[in-house]
Order: structure tokens, then C-alpha cells, then sequence
């Protein structure tokens, strides 16, 4: 059976600055999907991380369907009425555009999704980080799928050894989707000096090479590029297929306790370790760290079974404990150097500005 699995994210607004949306909010995008949903969704599940909602969902009418785009981004639009009656931070910030215009990828919300042929137990994980950029899924997922230090499937499974094609695309070009396809293990060196670069080039998706199925889809939507100024920070989700031609559950979470750094963290210019937390997790010391949530799912004809919640466990309270620390480190250094992003990455802020003022006052001299 095809089903298309769809999870559609935004900001419309939170308490106390960016910490987390409010029951009432959250209430409304419920209200708002057991209304509307019936006829056209299989099922669905909604959830925050951060200061993000994301509406998870189901059914068989193809990803970048405009009637499942169009719902998300009307529940979108019913959550922001509520936060502006009620005072929430950043009421409707992620939603860039007025209208609505059959889909909602370059109107603000963050949308990863992929139609697959449902197997016979179809185990999938999806992942929504607050407080940085799709980037931050870069070197996890390249060694989930591609390091058989992390995944050992790759070794020994004979349905992994043929490795798995990655679609990484250029998030700085604007006009269209310029992507480029490389297949693990012989474009190993290639694909990571793409992914060193996690600004520019993004993983898009990840595909098996024994079946030519999809295994990952990424959010890779950029909020500059749409708004041309820096409204907030991209916020990634994504999706990911586990067990039989796909790496464990396991293989893929176990590069989620390096805690490595990413882009975002406060007003989204610095960098800070990304640290698994529990579902519905909010955001706290220097609006972060950056943050990463995790829900396994099991899916029978499009039904999810509830959320099993990956990253609570006590091996990851350890895990952040250390990753707690990582963050405090680069922190103490505050704005110098590689603890803020480069100027490539700020020139949508307010920095620029300030740059265009001192520079009429630099002199030359001997
Ligand atoms: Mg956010």
C-alpha cells in the first residue's frame, strides 16, 4: 500500500521569548486538525519541540499534495490567531507570506515528506530540532548511513553492504533546487566534502541502493532565502526509515551522542552542540543549546502506533550531562571567533548595519 508520510513545521509563537508554545495554542492546532482533517488525512500526531509545532501526518495523496499543505498552514494560520489574542512572542513568525499558494515550501513552514510503498511492519523515526538549521542532520545521518564505525549494519546486513545514495542540494541557490546525487560507500570523500560545508550543502534525502527506496527526507527550506532578512532560525525536521534495508534504530541514533556543533543557538548566529531531548522538549539557557527531539513510530495502512520517545533513556541524561558541558564551553568565549557564526551567516541580521556605519570611519594610514 502507498502512503505518503508528511510533516509540516512552524513557529506562530511561544511563551516568555522562545521557549515553548502554549497549551492553549497547541489546543487550537488539535481543535483545528479533529475538524478539518477527516476526509483528507489517515492519521496524524502534533508535537512541539522548542518553540516549533509540528503536524505530523498520513495519507495517500503524494507528497507536495496542495489540500494536505493547504490544512497544515490554515491549522498554522488558526494557532497564530490564538497566539496574537494572547500576547504569545513572535505570533506568526514563520509564516512568510500573507496567502496561500498551493504549497506551503517557500512560504515560511518547513516541510519534510516521502510517499513509500508501506512494508509489512513499517518502523520510522522523525526528528525535529529547534534552535538551528538543516545542517545540523549533516554528519549524523552521513554516519548513520554511510560509517560502519556508527552503523554496523553496513557490515552486517546483506541487504546494507550496497551502501545508500545521498541527495544533498545547494541551499544558497535560490532560483531552484540545484541538487547533486552520490552514492556511499565509492563517493564517500565527495560526500563529505559537501557536508563539511553544512551552510551551503544539506542532505535532502537518502536512498537504499539494494531497493531503490527512500530511507530519509529533510527539511531544507531556508527562512533568508525567503524573507531576504533573517526572520528566525530554519528549524529542521526530518524523517527516517529504520530496520530491514535501512539502518537499526539504534545505528541511527547513535551519532546523536556526539553532541556536535551546529548552527543557531541564541538568535540564531552562534554555535552550540545539538543535545537529544525528550519529546515536547523546550529551549532554556542562551535559547538553547540547540535542540533535537526524537519519535519512533510503527505504521499499519497509514495508522501510527503512539510516539515511542528515543531519547528518553537514561543513557542520554548522561549524554547531555557532557553535551551541558560542551555548550558552557563555547560558550565562555562569547562572541569571538568560531562561538559565532561567520559574517556569511549574519548579513540577513542587524549586524550589517552596524558594519556599513563603521566603515566610512576606517582611514588609511601608514
Ligand atoms: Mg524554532
Amino acid at each position: 500500500m502507498k502512503i505518503t508520510i508528511s510533516v509540516l513545521k512552524a513557529d506562530i509563537g511561544s511563551i516568555g521569548g522562545h521557549i515553548k508554545p502554549s497549551l492553549a495554542l497547541l489546543q487550537e492546532i488539535r481543535n483545528f486538525m479533529a475538524a478539518s482533517s477527516r476526509d483528507l488525512l489517515i492519521d496524524y500526531y502534533i508535537s512541539s519541540t522548542g518553540d516549533d509545532i509540528a503536524i505530523l501526518c498520513t495519507h495517500t495523496r503524494g507528497t507536495g499534495d496542495k489540500q494536505v499543505h493547504q490544512l497544515a498552514w490554515e491549522a498554522f494560520q488558526a494557532g497564530t490567531a490564538v497566539a496574537r489574542k494572547t500576547g504569545l512572542y513572535g505570533a506568526g513568525q514563520d509564516l512568510l507570506k500573507d496567502s496561500f499558494s498551493g504549497n506551503v515550501k517557500g512560504l515560511g513552514p518547513a516541510v519534510a515528506e516521502m510517499e513509500i510503498e508501506e512494508r509489512e511492519n513499517e518502523p520510522f523515526l522523525f526528528f525535529a530540532a529547534d534552535k538551528t538549521d538543516p545542517g545540523a542532520y549533516n554528519l549524523p545521518f552521513y554516519l548513520a548511513f554511510a560509517d560502519p564505525m556508527y552503523c554496523s549494519g553496513l557490515i552486517l546486513s546483506p541487504k546494507m553492504s550496497q551502501g545508500y545514495k545521498f541527495r544533498i542540494i545547494d541551499v544558497s541557490y535560490i532560483e531552484k533546487n540545484r541538487v547533486i546525487e552520490l552514492v556511499a560507500p565509492e563517493e564517500l570523500y565527495d560526500i563529505a566534502a559537501l557536508l563539511r560545508d553544512t551552510e551551503k550543502y544539506v542532505i535532502e534525502s537518502i536512498w537504499s541502493r539494494s531497493t531503490g527506496n527512500q530511507a530519509v527526507a529533510i527539511s531544507t527550506q531556508r527562512l533568508h532565502n525567503i524573507a531576504g532578512k533573517y526572520t528566525g532560525k530554519d528549524d529542521p525536521v526530518a524523517l527516517v526509515r529504520v530496520q530491514g534495508e535501512f539502518p537499526a534504530t539504534g545505528e541511527v541514533l547513535a551519532p546523536f551522542n556526539i553532541g556536535h556543533y551546529v548552527a543557531g543557538f541564541m538568535r540564531g548566529s552562534h554555535i552550540g552542540p545539538l543535545m537529544p531531548c525528550r519529546l515536547n522538549a523546550t529551549v532554556s539557557y542562551f535559547d538553547g543549546p540547540p535542540v533535537v527531539t526524537g519519535a519512533a513510530f510503527s505504521m499499519k495502512e497509514g495508522r501510527l502506533s503512539e510516539p515511542a520517545d528515543v531519547f528518553d533513556h537514561p543513557y542520554w541524561d548522561a549524554i547531555r550531562a557532557q553535551i551541558a558541558q560542551k555548550a558552557s564551553e563555547i560558550r565562555r568565549q562569547g562572541f569571538c571567533g568560531p562561538s559565532m557564526l561567520p559574517y556569511s551567516e549574519l548579513e540577513y541580521g542587524g549586524v550589517v548595519e552596524k558594519l556599513k556605519q563603521l566603515e566610512k570611519r576606517f582611514a588609511l594610514s601608514d
